[in-house]
């Protein structure tokens, strides 16, 4: 239970007549755990362009500070480093809960921190109980790991999934499960409002260099969050490419438009991993108007450009 003696304390009164921002609508306080991080960074950017207060939460853990380092002189930014698995005050609007190592680079490296240690079970309850306690709106970044290795092609929000409880993947797979649980639960129990994204494979720029995740949406999605955060409808929301296509033809295209040079490699695959996924995405369409808007092709080079400047920033440095 929480207790005041939390040393990172971060109070913010609410202010008299809060700034209004555009028409009818008000400056919003808000929080984005895992705001240095691949998504975080760029949802940051677009909350700070549209004229929030934006409070990033970041134990950087595979977040990086320069993936912020712009806002750094902006008044109406905070960069906080704490671990969510540790309990907070603060005063917002809305929380965006994105704080959760998400590359199976990561996770497998150390599984029991991306679950019961609590990024996905504490870090979200506290998150939560911090929504609970100043009556903010929260949004949970969860996954289409959720579905596992599904047994439904295309995969609706109504599918419950197929996932291995035991497995070298599970810690992802099920913390976010537990996850999306815990959500509902603060919903129905507290009367906490809440949204739900499952996110499909992300892409683009500020990815980590080591990923290893295969590239399918470009991270444009961020406006998806956004529209989620600000709409009526709970969740959960798929949100991703539904273009379907192999690893071959992926790689080939990545010869294609990135370099002729490359050499395809086959491997082994490794334990648990999804034969083949595809979002369905017409609720997504329907009630929050979002669908991919960047084609593979154009997106690629993009993240391709943004890669080979930080290994060469990278490089220099050294
Ligand atoms: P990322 O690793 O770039 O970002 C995660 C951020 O959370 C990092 O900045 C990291 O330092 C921070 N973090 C991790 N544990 C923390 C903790 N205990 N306390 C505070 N901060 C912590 O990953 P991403 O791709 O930007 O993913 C963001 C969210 O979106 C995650 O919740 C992820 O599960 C979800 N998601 C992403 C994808 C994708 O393809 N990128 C797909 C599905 C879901
Ligand atoms: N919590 C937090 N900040 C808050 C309020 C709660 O970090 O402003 C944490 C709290 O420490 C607890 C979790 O959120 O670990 C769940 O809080 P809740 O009030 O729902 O449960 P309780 O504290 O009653 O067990």
């Amino acid at each position: 239970s929480f207790s005041q003696r939390d040393t990172n304390t971060h109070y913010r009164r609410p202010e008299a007549g809060r700034v209004p921002v555009g028409i009818g609508r008000k400056r919003m306080r808000v929080v984005v755990t895992g705001g240095s991080g691949f998504v975080g960074s760029h949802l940051v950017d677009r909350l700070i362009e549209r004229g929030d207060e934006v409070i990033v939460i970041d134990n950087f853990f595979t977040g990086r500070q320069e993936n912020v380092v712009h806002h750094l002189d902006n008044p109406r930014f905070e960069l906080i480093r704490h671990d969510v698995v540790e309990p907070i005050l603060l005063e917002v609007d809305q929380i965006y809960h994105l704080a959760c190592p998400a590359s199976p680079v990561h996770y497998k490296y150390n599984p029991v921190k991306t679950i019961i240690s609590f990024t996905n079970v504490m870090g979200t309850l506290n998150m939560l109980g911090l929504a609970k306690r100043i009556g903010a709106r929260f949004l949970l970044t969860s996954t289409s790991e959720v579905y596992g290795d599904p047994l439904e092609h295309p995969q609706k929000e109504t599918y419950w999934g197929h996932v291995n409880p035991i497995g070298v993947r599970s810690c992802y797979d099920e913390g976010k499960r537990t996850a999306e649980t815990l959500t509902m639960d603060y919903h129905r129990g507290a009367g906490v409002e809440v949204r739900i994204a499952r996110i499909f494979n992300t892409y683009g720029p500020r990815m980590c260099l080591d990923d290893g995740r295969v590239v399918s949406n470009f991270v444009s999605q961020v406006d998806g969050l956004m529209a989620l955060m600000e709409g009526d409808h709970i969740g959960p929301f798929n949100l991703g490419n539904p273009g379907e296509f192999t690893m071959l033809e992926l790689a080939q295209m990545v010869k294609e438009t990135i370099d002729e040079s490359a050499t395809i490699e086959f491997r082994e695959n490794t334990a648990d991993d999804p034969h083949k996924r595809k979002p369905d995405i017409s609720k997504a369409k329907e009630l929050l108007n979002w669908e991919p808007k960047v084609p593979l092709r154009e997106g690629l080079p993009k993240m391709a450009s943004d890669f080979r400047n930080r290994i060469l920033n990278e490089n220099e440095g050294n």
